[in-house]
């Protein structure tokens, strides 16, 4: 991807970068818009996570676009180059217009992708979105166990209907990506993950360590794995990525706290990545809005998508090495890391500029790396589950057995 802010033939003050480029007839690659692009269609959801990467501030259902905002979205995005969309949410499939939106997107030529928790599907309605012309199905899992798994999703009956869906997906010829967010309370299953999603004929397996920002950053006592968890949850990746080649992709995301150097958040602030909020706003990673101070544009506004994504001060404060404070400043690796997650930077030292905690170089590495260590102990697994009330805390196992939405 070329440099946005260092193309010469795009005026800064380009009122319109999309009508710029029509008039030289560039391309989404020289211009940089990303290829695929995550749409957050809805923060509605029955299950209630305590890692959702939604913010804490969820959107409501009555600042969510509408559907001819949402198609006219989908109808600039295939315009301006992007080739793939990922459904999101919260959980996409409680819109109505799901169906519609997929088909709309699919007639204007977007790869589609439905994120999914799963639970509100029935097999009449996935056949309708493979109708509609969805591409690929991701279905997220908590676990292997349906007690445990039940538990963490905060929603009874979930697991069994995942599994359900996902043999679905299956029958109807879709792919299938197997989701499974990892932590302390649910790695000794990994071992069963992988098998989970050989038998449920996955193409593709996500084991992603959770990331602590938004709700997971309030469960993070509640999450955070030892170190010799992970050292076993590498070991046992290697080990399947070797023995299922060509049978099962297994894709492995780190958790950063226990990492030297940190992970290159978004691929780079407004380099290679948006998504879109249920509410429009066009944002360089799900967890931005956590960030206070940052004004983001929104697709209601009258900026193009390709405006914002160039000219807006939100996707322009952090992106290059221009606004970076030492230690990142002059570090050999700020081209290469971009100094880490802007949103984790923000969390744990009020300051997005701030070098990321996950690396070493920051002063507050140790500290963070002695908190998470302290906290993967286990003085407390119970978890603030996910919801527009602002969390609600898990009942104490010892007052009541019950659990789920
Ligand atoms: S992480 Fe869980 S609560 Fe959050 S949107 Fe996904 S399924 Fe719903
Ligand atoms: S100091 Fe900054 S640029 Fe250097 S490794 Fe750490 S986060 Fe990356």
């Amino acid at each position: 991807m070329s440099d946005v802010l260092g193309n010469p033939a795009i005026p800064p003050d380009a009122s319109d970068s999309l009508a710029v480029l029509e008039k030289q007839r560039s391309t989404a690659e020289t211009f940089g818009i990303p290829l695929a692009v995550l749409l957050e269609v809805t923060h509605r959801c029955p299950l209630q996570c305590p890692y959702c990467s939604n913010p804490v501030e969820l959107d409501r259902a009555g600042k969510e676009l509408t559907t001819e905002e949402w198609k006219k979205v989908l109808t600039e995005l295939a315009e301006i180059g992007v080739l793939q969309v990922h459904f999101s949410g919260g959980e996409p499939t409680a819109r109505k217009d799901l169906v519609e939106l997929i088909k709309h997107a699919s007639d204007a030529g977007l790869y589609t992708n439905l994120i999914t928790s799963a639970v509100l599907l029935t097999r009449d309605r996935l056949s309708e979105l493979a109708d509609a012309g969805l591409c690929h199905v991701q279905v997220s899992f908590q676990g292997t166990e349906d007690i445990a798994a039940d538990r963490v999703a905060g929603y009874r009956g979930a697991h069994h209907k995942k599994i359900e869906v996902a043999k679905w997906t299956r029958e109807l010829d879709l792919p299938l990506t197997v989701n499974a967010v990892m932590h302390r309370q649910n790695l000794h299953q990994l071992a069963d993950i992988i098998q989970m999603a050989i038998d449920l004929d996955a193409d593709r397996l996500e084991v992603a360590n959770v990331q602590y920002y938004g709700w997971a950053l309030k469960n993070r006592a509640a999450l955070m794995p030892t170190v010799a968890q992970l050292d076993e949850t590498t070991r046992i990746v290697e080990e399947a990525r070797e023995r299922l080649k060509g049978t099962l992709a297994i894709d492995y995301v780190v958790p950063d706290y226990y990492a030297l150097r940190p992970k290159k958040c978004m691929g780079g602030w407004g380099r290679q990545f948006f998504n879109i909020s249920p509410a429009g706003k066009v944002l360089p990673c799900h967890a931005a809005e956590s960030i206070t101070g940052l004004d983001f544009e929104s697709v209601r506004s009258n900026h193009s998508i390709a405006w914002i994504w160039q000219n807006s001060d939100a996707f322009n404060r952090y992106r290059g090495t221009g606004w970076m404070k030492e230690p990142c400043k002059t570090c050999e690796f700020r081209e290469i890391d971009f100094g880490g997650c802007r949103c984790q930077a923000f969390a744990l030292t009020g300051d997005a500029a701030n070098t990321d905690p996950a690396c070493a170089l920051s002063p507050l590495h140790e500290t963070i790396f002695k908190q998470a260590e302290r906290e993967a102990e286990g003085e407390t697994n119970r978890f603030l589950y996910r919801n527009f009330a602002g969390g609600t805390l898990e009942p104490d196992p010892g007052e009541s057995g019950k659990h789920g939405a």
